[in-house]
Formats: structure tokens, sequence, C-alpha cells
């Protein structure tokens, strides 16, 4: 008897979370260009790799110019690799762009140039993973299915576990928990999925979630406890940029960018130039080579691949 009076509270809570945050993303959603049907399931999927590890506010300029450039995976599977990487710009970690294009070839020589329509499909296409495939399901076919990303798993644990989700690799209990909670009607399931990542992005962040402007205070678990352990994450703090391989590549590579197109080339004079620390220098130079973003000329020269 007890366990049927739970299992109701339990489902009128998760019901009214749910009306809370359907009737916030009705008038909260950003204006985001890739949301609301105004693209093809490609220019979804593209938004979804171009957020994977770049806020979604700033993507929004790379996604426009990408997807006015390269409207579907046909066209993106005929660019050069060189405008590919000039293209990706600042946006961050740029093996994504070569992936996304090997994702294009892929869906253009093999499925027609129309992008699988089931989450097997999707995964089975390089670069794109349990993620971004759940994603283009929900976002892009509306489709009933979880979709988990670090937002998501933070919210459903602080507001129906009460807890902090300490980052790592997604758990059994973080899948569970999404499956328990996610609404049985397909329409439904995505709003779902689209508003939980939102609040996570805006309202309910890591570090300082607004609690006072938030749609599901009154139900959520977390903020009843007093917020115990807020911040705290399991993984090692961000590594700091200034310094780092990944800002030397990034040097190399916007140098090369800058480049006018067709000539896209550096000397050796202007690649030392570039940073003092010859040894990190030229690790660095190694490891852009061996991802494929650049290729080493006989005369010590770089320049973008074909
Ligand atoms: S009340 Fe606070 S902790 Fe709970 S979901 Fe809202 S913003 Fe997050």
């Amino acid at each position: 008897m007890g366990e049927t009076v739970d299992m109701t509270e339990a489902d009128g809570t998760r019901e009214t979370v749910r009306r809370h945050l359907a009737a916030w993303w009705e008038t909260n959603a950003r204006d985001l260009p890739w949301r609301f049907g105004r693209t093809t399931p490609w220019g979804v999927l593209v938004s979804e790799v171009m957020s994977q590890q770049t806020q979604m506010s700033r993507v929004v300029p790379y996604w426009r110019s990408w997807m006015a450039a390269w409207p579907d995976a046909a066209a993106l599977a005929a660019a050069s690799t060189a405008e590919v990487i000039t293209a990706w710009g600042k946006l961050g970690y740029p093996r994504r762009a070569l992936r996304l294009q090997e994702c294009a070839r892929v869906v253009a020589n093999e499925c027609h140039d129309d992008l699988p329509e089931t989450y097997d499909g999707l995964t089975a296409l390089p670069g794109i993973g349990d993620y971004t495939a759940s994603a283009v399901m929900s976002f892009a076919y509306g489709k009933r299915i979880a979709v988990i990303d670090t937002n998501i798993r933070r919210v459903l644990s602080r507001v129906f576990d009460g807890r902090e989700s300490l980052g790592g690799a997604t758990s059994r209990a973080d899948r569970e928990l999404a499956q328990r909670v996610l609404p049985d009607d397909a329409v439904r399931s995505t709003v779902w999925n689209q508003s939980v990542m939102e609040l996570g992005a805006v309202v309910c962040t890591a570090k300082k979630p607004m609690c006072e402007r938030c749609p599901v205070s009154a139900e959520c678990r977390f903020l009843a406890a007093g917020r115990p352990g807020l911040g705290e994450r399991r993984t090692r703090p961000r590594q700091r940029f200034q310094g780092t391989d990944r800002q030397v590549r990034g040097l190399v590579l916007n140098a090369l960018r800058a480049k006018p197109q067709g000539s896209q080339t550096i000397g050796r004079e202007e690649i030392r130039a570039l940073w003092k620390d010859r040894v990190q220098l030229d690790a660095c130079i190694a490891s852009l080579d061996e991802d494929g973003l650049i290729e080493m000329m006989p005369d010590g020269s770089l320049r973008l691949p074909d």
C-alpha cells in the first residue's frame, strides 16, 4: 500500500515538473536557428557536433555560414579539407571538423545523401556517438528517446535525486533516471529533452544555479535539501589554456587560416615566430600533421591539406 502511495507521489511530481518545464520552454527557449523545425536533420546534426565542446551561443555564426556554404552532406563531402578547417574557425577541437566531413562522405556516398533515421544507422556513421545520435533522433526526427548530456544529467540528478551530479562517465543510474522521467508521448519527450537541456545551460548551471528564477524550484529536491555539495565534481578541473598544446596548435592553425584561400602556407621563419618553445612547437606541429589537420612540406613549410 505504502509503495503505491510513493509511486503516485513520484508520478505526480514528474508530471508537475514536465508541465512547468514545458511552459517555461514555450516562452524562454533561445531562438537558435536549428530549432523549431527550421533546418534539415543534417543541419541539426551539424549543430550538435559544433555544440559538443563549444557554447551554443558561440556556435550560431559558424553554423550559419557553414550551412550556407554546405547545406547538405554531399556539399560538405565535396569541399576541400583546407576550406573545412578554415570554416571551423575558432570553434576549437578542430578534429571534429574532419570527422564531420568524414561523416558527410559516408552519408553522401553510401546513404544517397539522406541522414539515417535510426539510432543504429546514426551511430554507425564516423564520429557519431550515443549523445549525437540520440539528439538527432529526438530533435530532428521527433522520436521518443532519452538524450543524456552533462546538462541533462546535472538537472535530473538535482531535481529528482536531490544530489549533485559529479561528472565523469554516464552511469547506469543516470540512464535509468533519464528513462524513468522521459514522457511516454513522443512530442512531449522531445520538448522534455530540449527543455531540461536548456534549463541546465541557462538556469541550473554547474556552479551558480539561479534557483530563484527556476520554473521547477518548488519540486527540486536538491534545493529542498539546501543544495548539498553544490559545484562538486569528480573530474579534475579543466586545464588552463595558456601555455597548453591546445593553445600552440590553435596558433598554428590560425596562422594558416589567416592566409588567402588557395595559398594557405606558412614558411619556417613564420612558424618559429609563433611560439618560443621549439620542442613544444615541433611536437604540436607533428600532432596536427598526424591528425590530418596540416601537411608538412619537404622544405619545412606547412599548409592546410587539399
Ligand atoms: S531549483 Fe536550483 S538546483 Fe533545482 S533545478 Fe532549479 S536551478 Fe537547479
